[in-house]
């Protein structure tokens, strides 16, 4: 435990203690009741500040009774593979605060439409994030998910066929499973990349058994078990060329890499705010081209019999609203990082690359995705090595955990010492080398060979 850290958030609840005081007070001012609970609590406010600055006293361990603290983006190094690009900026963590409220941005809708709101500038958002996505129009969503739910929705009817990868992710199948389609995978091979032409052959056979072409295609740009990246505008121009809508499954590339889905050729583009866009669960985002706007982001038809009310302008696959408050503002909060950080995703790369490099020399350890490296998330083999290792520790797979926890290194799958994930996106290079230090030391410490 950091005492400084315990501190710090100590005094960040003791701040938030006096900003509560401003919640019930007349808006006029604290009475003498209150003034005396201000006094009291700046006071307690100057002692953790006092305990802050000398590094002293006891570590608090609890948000509430029943809640602990979370401090793992604090006090370790956190590799967990789906973690890493939704931690927040700073400037999100901010919007948090402020935001924090239920309906936060609903202070000033004049329209009734989230992405119409001008204060807090909700609607310049979506302009700008549809222009960075290289789409004509944007929505947030409720996670990339729901993303391929309003898609599925509106496009696929019961019986109807949907490509999607042997990789896809298992929100794509449950969102083809609501809206009573079926599933066609294509095949990633033994290099696990799905090309243009297996989703050809996926369609063309689909075709020749149903006598139906497929509704859709759904495939990832980076999928999720190996990290690696396929060939969507391969698959772009596929689905150009059979006529079938194509929607890109950009959860763990949007935020994270450019990513211009016009230049995919995709119908349909889907990022996850919590997965590549530094902001707060459940948010994502579903991009498309002017021609499928007005099918997704359809008005709403539905009349009351008897009341005679209709809503056209609410947007159905919506539910009228998605992300109404803290959500959405901790996503326009890291916006300007995200934009930023984008740019530089050939160093994320090379730390990624630089991680892989140092892992392989321990003798027995394998990279089951692509090598060289060209995302964050990998998939390791490590049954030759750390595996023969827990055969004989008294802590089976969990010396491993024991080990890099004593390092300060969480979010490797607890016990795992087989096949598992592990993502180095936004550490830093000092980080970036002492985690891969860490695990020589770790191996060496077990007598394994290092090359
Ligand atoms: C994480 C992930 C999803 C789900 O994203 P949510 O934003 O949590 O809905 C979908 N597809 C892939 C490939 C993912 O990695």
């Amino acid at each position: 435990m950091d005492i400084r850290v315990r501190k710090i958030y100590e005094a960040l609840f003791a701040l938030e203690e006096l900003r509560e005081l401003y919640r019930h007070a007349l808006p006029t001012g604290l009475d003498d009741q209150e003034e005396a609970l201000f006094s009291e609590r700046i006071a307690h406010l100057e002692q953790l500040v006092e305990a802050l600055k000398a590094g002293r006293g006891t570590p608090i361990k609890q948000v509430t009774p029943d809640l602990e603290l979370r401090t793992r983006e604090e006090e370790f190094i956190n590799i967990n593979p789906i973690q890493a690009g939704g931690r927040l900026t700073l400037d999100a963590r901010k919007a948090l605060i402020a935001y924090g409220d239920g309906y936060s941005v609903c202070d000033r809708c004049l329209t009734g439409r989230l992405d119409e709101i001008a204060q807090p500038p909700i609607a310049a958002f979506h302009a700008e994030l549809a222009d960075f996505v290289g789409m004509d129009d944007v929505r947030v969503m409720p996670g990339a998910r729901r993303g391929f739910q309003a898609v599925t929705s509106s496009l696929v009817k019961s019986g109807d066929v949907v490509i999607v990868s042997d990789l896809a992710h298992y929100t794509e199948f449950l969102a083809v499973e609501l809206a009573g389609g079926v599933i066609r995978e294509a095949t990633s091979g033994d290099e696990h990349i799905i090309t243009g032409e297996a989703v050809a052959e996926a369609i063309d056979a689909v075709t020749r058994e149903t006598g139906k072409r497929p509704k859709l295609i759904i495939i990832e740009l980076v999928d999720y078990s190996y990290g690696n990246l396929h060939d969507v505008a391969g698959v772009g121009r596929i689905a150009q060329d059979y006529g079938i809508p194509f929607l890109c499954n950009g959860a763990y590339a949007v935020g994270m890499m450019p990513v211009n889905g016009k230049e995919i050729g995709a119908d349909f583009l889907v990022g996850s705010g919590h997965k590549g866009m530094a902001a707060v669960a459940p948010s994502g985002i579903l991009a498309t081209t002017a021609a499928w706007s007005s099918t997704i982001f359809r008005g709403s038809s539905i009349m009351g019999d008897s009341t005679g009310r209709s809503f056209e302008n609410k947007e159905p696959e919506l539910l009228g609203c998605t992300l109404m408050g803290a959500t959405v503002l901790s996503m326009m909060a890291s916006f300007p990082a995200v934009k930023e950080r984008v740019q530089h995703w050939d160093e994320e790369v090379a730390k990624s690359n630089y991680f892989v490099r140092e892992f392989l020399r321990i003798d027995g350890n394998r990279i089951l995705s692509e090598y060289p490296r060209r995302h964050t998330l990998s998939r390791v083999d490590t049954c030759a090595s750390f595996d023969h290792i827990a055969k004989t520790h008294k802590r089976r797979g969990y010396f491993l955990s024991d080990d890099l926890k004593k390092r300060k290194i969480v979010g490797e799958f607890a016990g795992s010492t087989r096949v598992w994930k592990l993502n180095t996106y936004g550490l830093s290079w000092a980080r970036v080398k002492y985690l891969s230090a860490a695990f020589l030391e770790i191996a060496e410490k077990y007598g394994l060979k290092i090359h």
